[in-house]
């Protein structure tokens, strides 16, 4: 019995000579659409040998929304930030990120010379970054600007683009991420008067509420309409400018999913993300990141009921992981970021097969200018920590 390697959570057995798969060996790998056609029960298999042959010049990254199938190839799960900063702190020449797009170029702002991010998927897109378009933003900044002494500082949430992140930064702002919103924000208030949070509505709100400011000091900004539908009056008031984006898969989970969830499983306690709505917000127990959501329950004793508020692979991974905990869903219908859900295991056979043969697909570079401003933003939260 040969000796297992680990590769991610899997255990597979060192690949002799003649059991290459012979396309390692002949330069393929360019094309994806014959990825579509390789059959399941061969897909692990390749991956893995083509995994072992890249050694440490590989690290596969896993977001904690993907795939099984996907995931349990990746050497680091986490959050986008997380994995980023684990990437850039290894050797590895090639980083391939299964998450979004914002996810890889986040990484491509904090890694170090030498690597190359890798998205399996280029589809693999994110519907609330893609709301903060950079153009609608640098209309807001000019009309909040024309209205005058406002003292606006920007603050952007780590799922916005490169180039929001780069606004932010080359304007004085910071990037936040969904544990450490708060902090950001008083910092900000340090620095101006009131806060221009991008892209999610819903995290800007709860956070901001939580701190203490109240909503009637808080106005939303639709990018489609003239002061972003504001009076210069209510822009005058706010503290909080929220930009009018949320997360398609949390802005699912409403109040009654946590009523009903309660009135059937009593004595279960509901955590929820803080890109769910402030109402669903309210009515939980305990609000927390990914990783939040993790770390609760995980130290919650055995016989514990959690209905959870997130993406649905995150959910079922915690059932499976904890099985002496009763873990579901707050929403009864399934919620998956489909975005997330477009990386399969085809495509990671793809992006390694290909890097075996000596060919680097959908690389993602952030150009000079936007990174250099990118990593300003990011290092002012690093920096706050
Ligand atoms: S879960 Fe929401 S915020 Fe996260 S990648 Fe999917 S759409 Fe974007």
């Amino acid at each position: 019995m040969p000796q297992l390697i680990e590769i991610g959570s899997l255990a597979v057995a060192p690949q002799p000579e003649t059991l290459r798969v012979p396309e390692l060996e002949k330069g393929v790998g360019c094309d994806f659409s014959s990825y579509l056609l390789v059959p399941d029960n061969t897909l692990d298999e390749r991956i893995g040998a083509a995994v072992q042959k890249l050694g440490s010049d590989l690290v596969i990254l896993g977001h904690h929304y993907q795939r099984d199938e996907v995931i349990r190839f990746a050497r680091f799960r986490g959050d986008s930030l997380k994995l980023s900063q684990q990437a850039a702190e290894c050797d590895a020449k090639y980083i391939v990120f299964c998450g979004v797009h914002f996810m890889a170029e986040s990484a491509d702002v904090l890694r170090h010379e030498g690597q190359t991010v890798i998205l399996p998927d280029m589809n693999a897109g994110c519907s609330m970054a893609d709301m903060a378009d950079i153009g609608q933003v640098e209309t807001c900044w000019a009309e909040l600007d024309a209205v005058g002494g406002l003292g606006v500082v920007p603050v952007t949430y780590m799922n916005s683009t490169a180039a929001i992140k780069a606004f932010t930064g080359e304007r004085g702002g910071s990037v936040v991420t969904s544990s450490n919103a708060a902090r950001v924000i008083e910092w900000a208030f340090t620095r101006g008067q009131r806060v221009l949070f991008l892209p999610d509505e819903h995290l800007g709100r709860n956070t901001a509420f939580r701190m203490g400011i109240p909503l009637d000091e808080m106005v939303v900004w639709d990018p489609y309409q003239e002061l972003g539908g504001n009076t210069e009056a209510a822009l005058r008031k706010a503290k909080i400018i929220l930009w009018k984006g949320y997360c398609s898969v949390h802005q699912r989970f409403l109040p009654e999913h946590v009523d009903r969830v309660r009135a059937d499983h009593p004595g279960i306690r509901v955590i929820v993300h803080p890109e769910c709505r402030f109402e669903v917000a309210q009515k939980a127990d305990e609000i927390g990141s990914t990783e939040g959501i993790i770390r609760a329950i995980e130290k919650s004793p055995p016989g514990t009921k959690w209905a959870v508020g997130t993406e649905i692979h995150l959910v079922n991974r915690l059932a499976k992981e904890h099985t002496d905990r009763e873990i579901i869903s707050l929403d009864p219908h399934v919620c998956v970021c489909t975005t997330m859900f477009r990386i399969t295991p085809q495509h990671l056979l793809w992006a390694v097969e290909s890097l075996v043969a000596g060919n680097v697909v959908n690389p993602i570079t952030v150009p000079d200018e936007q990174r250099r401003w990118a990593r300003v933003a990011l290092d002012r939260m690093l920096s706050l920590r």
